[in-house]
């Protein structure tokens, strides 16, 4: 009698974590796997059932960013106790694996558009416009956790339109953060120019995160409900006349811009004040309208092709895990100059990159970076006593020496930044999260769980669901 055959799992198990139910937001397993080319959750809900959410579309790329993982970089110190387990004790409490490489403070709620993808779901009926001395307090509590903070981004609702923004700005300056972003959807950018003139005149300069989704009206009706094509022009000459640093933003939605990101890229090559490209699958938070989870996801790897397969300059080893949140971020840095372009990144050895602490590249250990500078700026020769640098965007980045009378416009850097929502949401990926909102309150909490759980009263609703205190 032959013996029973037994079957082969149609997949590969690869591992195992915690992620959420899309329904309850209950805490709920998840098997890693490997199908079809692509990377799943396979989470199963006691009352929902089975779910399956893609991960990623790119295994070899997944296995490579966990190679990335570099030993963690903690706070000075943290703001809450570990009693209830993640992600219910944000923040940071010390469980957690990662300063603030990013810190965000909402300065308002108040908005002069009303998005249909808004992770804040802020909206022209919000009128809130937070008081200086409370902005104050959360700087200081970051700057408390962080010693000297890296890059803080001031956001919103809308910043430009808080009454007291450029004090706002110089109390940020009185203080010891490194790099600090103005996040803008650029309506008062293209249509003030002496505020744009205040932005100027920051000495050292700030910088500008401006919304950039696409150059599709189209699109732009379907992200934001307007199309801004005409105010995304107008700010980005008011932000070249004034010479103020740029970072594009764009959210990446399937189906709306997954197409154009190379024309994005070329066309922000066209700006002088444009130093780089933050790509951003739409995180499903806050406001989200008509968004199909099963149809419209498009995941870090699915950008990170898309880049790749649009014929610029970046190729697959020029856009690399970042390594204190490998999984979350990729980042790609470039020599510029003028709208020409040479990717660096490949050379940074991933050894190197790993190290505990950020390092300052010399030529002697890696010569092939000094040639590929040398060629790319038709020099001799390049010397490392220059003290400027190429200034990295985020902090585990190691800094590049630049040949004399060359700086931060002479680099060109695209990130892609993908938060977890309750479809990917990861214990081990949270736990390494970098960027981080400051409350009134002090606590320094993940992108991820503030907009899923801490942010507002919908979602303190989810978290007493997750905990099963509640229903829908
Ligand atoms: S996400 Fe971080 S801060 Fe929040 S509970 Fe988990 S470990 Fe603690
Ligand atoms: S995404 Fe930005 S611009 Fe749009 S409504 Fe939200 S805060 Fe305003």
């Amino acid at each position: 009698m032959n013996a029973p055959v037994r079957k082969i799992s149609p997949y590969i198990f690869h591992g195992q974590t915690t992620s959420l139910c899309s329904q309850c937001f209950s805490l709920v397993p998840a098997k890693i796997i490997f199908d079809d080319g692509n990377v799943y959750y396979l989470k199963r809900c006691k009352v929902h059932g089975v779910e399956k959410a893609l991960i990623s579309s790119d295994i070899a790329y997944y296995k490579l960013a966990q190679d990335y993982i570099k030993p963690g970089d903690r706070p000075h110190v943290f703001q809450t106790r570990t009693e209830e387990g993640c992600p219910y004790d944000c923040g940071l409490c010390p469980d957690h694996e990662q300063h603030s490489c990013l810190g965000l403070i909402d300065v308002n709620e108040a908005c002069n558009l009303s998005c249909p993808v808004c992770f804040a779901d802020s909206s022209t009926g919000k009128t809130y416009h937070r008081p200086l001395a409370e902005i104050e307090k959360m700087m200081d509590a970051l700057c408390a956790s962080e010693g000297e903070a890296y890059l803080l981004q001031l956001s919103g609702g809308e910043p430009t339109i808080h009454p007291q923004i450029i004090e706002i700005i110089k109390a940020a300056k009185q203080r010891p953060i490194r790099h600090i972003m103005l996040n803008t959807n650029g309506i008062r950018i293209a249509q003030d120019e002496e505020f744009v003139k205040q932005l100027a005149a920051f000495k050292p300069g700030i910088e500008v995160y401006l919304q950039f989704d696409s150059l599709r009206p189209s699109v732009l009706k379907n992200l934001r409900g307007a199309d801004l094509t005409r105010i995304r022009r107008d700010a980005l000459e008011a932000l070249e006349r004034h010479n103020v640093s740029t970072t594009l933003v764009v959210v990446v939605k399937r189906g709306q811009n997954e197409d154009e990101l190379g024309d994005i890229i070329n066309h922000a090559l066209k700006w002088k004040c444009v130093r780089g490209i933050t790509f951003q699958p739409v995180q499903d938070a806050g406001r989200n309208e008509g968004f199909d989870p099963a149809a419209d996801r498009f995941v870090l790897s699915d950008i990170r092709k898309a880049i790749i397969a649009a014929g610029t300059p970046f190729t697959a080893g020029d856009i690399i895990p970042l390594p204190c949140n490998p999984e979350s971020i990729s980042i790609g840095y470039a020599l510029r100059n003028g709208d020409k372009i040479a990717p660096i990144t490949s050379y940074f050895p991933r050894e190197m990159l790993v190290e505990a602490l950020p390092n300052a590249i010399t030529f002697e250990k890696y010569p092939d970076l000094h040639k590929q500078i040398m060629n790319f700026f038709s020099l001799s020769t390049v010397e490392c006593n220059n003290p400027e640098r190429l200034d990295a965007l985020l902090c585990c980045l190691p800094q590049v020496p630049v040949p004399e009378g060359m700086g931060y416009e002479n680099i060109f850097r695209i990130a892609i930044v993908e938060f977890l929502d309750a479809h990917n949401f990861c214990i081990s990926r949270v736990k390494r999260s970098c960027v981080h909102f400051v409350t009134p309150a002090g606590q320094i909490i993940p992108f991820d769980t503030y907009n899923l759980f801490y942010r507002d009263a919908a979602a303190r609703k989810r978290m007493a669901m997750s905990k099963g205190r509640a229903t829908a």
